[in-house]
C-alpha cells in the first residue's frame, strides 16, 4: 500500500486543482489517497471522482486549523462524511477569520516596507475567504523578497517575524467533535513542527487521547528522517495508529512529492487499517 493521506489543492493553498492532484498522486504510485485541504471540504467530490476514475483508493479528508495552549496545531480528519452539517458549519466558522487576518498581515508587512502584499496574495487565491500565509509567501517570492516560500516563513511570516499576525483558530475539543460527528478519524498532523516543550507534548497527547484521538502522522513531508524515528517512538509509546502523507502543495515547493515518502516502520499500525 502506497498511502498518501495529506496534501492540498487550489481549494486551499495548493497550486493544482483536485483532479490534477489526483493524477499526480496516481503517477507517483499512490494507491490510497486523501486530499486534505485546510478548513474546507470543497474539493472532496472532484477528488473522489478523479481517484475512482484512476482506480486509486480514496479517503475523504480535511486539515483543521486549531489553537491549543495559544499555539497553532493542525488536526487531519480522515474518512469524514463530507455532507455532515456539524463538520461543514465548524469549518466555515474556522475559516471565517482568514480575510481580516490577511488584511492585518498586509498591514504588518507594509509597516516593514513591503507594500500591497494583501492585494498581491489575492492573485494567488481561488477563493479570497481561503487566503493563507502560503499565498503571501508565493507573492513575496515573485517580488524577489525571498528565494523560496520556506525562506519567506523564516524571514517574514513565521511566529515572531515581522509579518506574523496572531490568530485564534478552532478549539481542539471542537475540531475533534466535528470529525467524530462526521464519522472520521482524527490524526495529529506533523507533530515535529510544533514548538512544544516535552511537558507540553505530554499534555497535548493526553488531551488528544481524552477527546478520542487515536492517530498521529509519523512519515510526513514536514518531518526530517530523524523525526520519522522520533514520532514512530511516540506512536509506539501511546499506541497510536500511524499515518503517512507528503503534505504536497505545489511542484517545487516542499521537501517531497506525492507517493515518494519512505514506508511507515513495519511494526506500526497504519491508520488506514482502522478505516478500510
Ligand atoms: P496559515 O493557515 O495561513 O497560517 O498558513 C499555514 C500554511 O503555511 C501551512 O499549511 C503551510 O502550507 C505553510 N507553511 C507553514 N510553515 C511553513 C514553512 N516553514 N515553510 C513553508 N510553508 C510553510
Ligand atoms: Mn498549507
Ligand atoms: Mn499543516
Ligand atoms: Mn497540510
Amino acid at each position: 500500500m502506497n498511502a498518501d493521506l495529506h496534501c492540498h489543492s487550489t481549494v486551499s493553498d495548493g497550486q493544482l486543482a483536485p483532479a490534477e492532484v489526483a493524477a499526480r498522486a496516481h503517477a507517483g504510485g499512490v494507491t490510497l489517497w486523501a486530499l486534505t485541504d485546510h478548513d474546507q471540504l470543497g474539493g472532496q467530490r472532484e477528488a473522489r471522482a478523479a481517484a475512482e476514475a484512476l482506480g486509486m483508493g480514496y479517503l475523504s479528508g480535511v486539515e483543521i486549523s486549531v489553537t491549543w495552549a495559544g499555539r497553532t496545531v493542525h488536526i487531519v480528519g480522515l474518512n469524514v462524511d463530507v455532507d455532515n452539517q456539524e463538520l461543514i458549519d465548524g469549518l466555515a466558522e474556522t475559516r471565517s477569520g482568514r480575510r481580516a487576518r490577511g488584511e492585518a498581515i498586509g498591514e504588518a508587512l507594509a509597516a516593514v516596507g513591503i507594500p500591497d502584499t494583501y492585494e498581491g496574495a489575492l492573485q494567488y487565491v481561488n477563493d479570497p475567504a481561503m487566503i493563507s500565509r502560503t499565498h503571501f509567501a508565493r507573492y513575496l517570492v515573485e517580488k524577489g523578497y525571498a528565494q523560496s516560500t520556506s525562506d519567506v516563513f523564516s524571514k517574514y511570516l513565521g511566529d515572531g517575524k515581522p509579518g506574523y499576525v496572531g490568530h485564534r483558530w478552532s478549539k481542539l475539543a471542537d475540531a475533534m467533535k466535528w470529525i467524530k460527528a462526521a464519522g472520521g478519524e482524527a490524526v495529529i498532523a506533523h507533530p515535529g513542527r510544533y514548538d512544544f516543550s516535552p511537558v507540553e507534548f505530554i499534555a497535548f497527547f493526553d488531551e488528544f487521547i481524552q477527546l478520542g484521538g487515536r492517530a498521529i502522522e509519523v512519515v510526513t513531508g514536514s518531518h526530517t528522517p530523524d523525526q520519522y524515528r522520533e514520532y514512530a517512538e511516540v506512536a509506539r509509546r501511546y499506541g497510536f495508529y500511524a499515518s503517512r502523507g507528503s503534505d504536497f502543495h505545489a511542484a517545487g515547493e516542499g521537501r517531497i512529492d506525492l507517493g515518494q515518502l519512505p514506508p511507515l516502520p513495519a511494526d506500526l499500525k497504519p491508520v488506514w487499517e482502522s478505516l478500510l
